[in-house]
């Protein structure tokens, strides 16, 4: 009898819990975002993906420095998921019910607390060992120039302050681009948003921007190394904003 309330009082509690949860799953507007993060925080996939994409790009420098070269060679970075890990500040705000209109960026930023990614740190010594030149190219604001500076020499980057170049006044990255290409020969590109590489990716319609993957897709895996990121991105802004993202879904074969 005494196992049978005790059976009767789980069964209870774990209703109870269950239907809390569900309560804050409804009322939460990032409660769509919780298996993205939980993909990225957790999923082994996530971690081989990542290993993935810094063995392709590793094995693609080897092959460029059996040739030669007249100028130097450089590798050009995004930063946020793709050498800094910003998942647990984008969970904060998902736990304190926030919208992404309440995003607490600059505050996480502020934190210096991203870690790195896996399989980058590794790489990006190989490059600095090589002699091979390190750029930073990122859209976090030049006001955030010292906290981002910190967040990545404390997790063991090595980065020049003049090759880290965060976002002025124009927010496409082409101009830096070219900044680095009047010096340098730059063997591969790494981000996790088209944005990140050469092409025209900025401020596309969803169509546009997948017309142009399909003309370029030989150089994926060759010059432009994309890194995954299910939590945010600019095919997000690509999508329509008069509409929920549910009725976006394609539901028809
Ligand atoms: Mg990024």
């Amino acid at each position: 009898m005494r196992s049978f309330f005790i059976i009767l009082s789980l069964t209870i509690f774990a209703s109870c819990s269950t239907h809390s949860n569900h309560e804050a799953a409804v009322g939460n507007p990032r409660e769509y975002q919780v298996g993205a993060y939980l993909w990225q925080q957790t999923s082994g996939e996530y971690r081989a993906l990542v290993h993935q994409a810094y063995n392709i790009a590793r094995e693609r420098v080897e092959r460029d420095l059996e040739d030669k070269h007249n100028r130097k060679r450089a590798v050009i970075f995004d930063i946020d998921e793709t050498l800094l890990d910003n998942s647990v500040g984008g969970a904060q705000e998902i736990n304190l019910g926030l919208s992404w209109k309440e995003n607490k960026f600059n505050e996480w930023v502020k934190s210096r607390k991203a870690s790195a990614i896996p399989g980058t740190m590794d790489f990006v010594k190989f490059l600095v060992e090589r002699q091979v030149e390190v750029f930073y190219i990122s859209n976090r604001a030049l006001s955030m120039y010292d906290d981002t500076y910190a967040n990545l020499v404390s997790v063991g980057f090595p980065v020049k302050k003049e090759n880290l170049m965060l976002m002025g006044e124009v927010h496409s990255k082409e101009g830096r681009r070219q900044q680095v290409l009047k010096k340098y020969d730059v063997i591969v590109y790494l981000g996790d948003n088209l944005s990140d590489f050469p092409g025209g990716f900025e401020k596309t319609s969803v169509e546009t921007r997948n017309a142009l993957v399909e003309k370029m897709q030989s150089d994926f895996g060759q010059k432009l190394i994309i890194l995954p990121n299910p939590l945010y991105g600019d095919w997000e802004r690509a999508l329509p904003s008069d509409k929920s993202r549910i009725d976006l879904l394609k539901i028809t074969p």
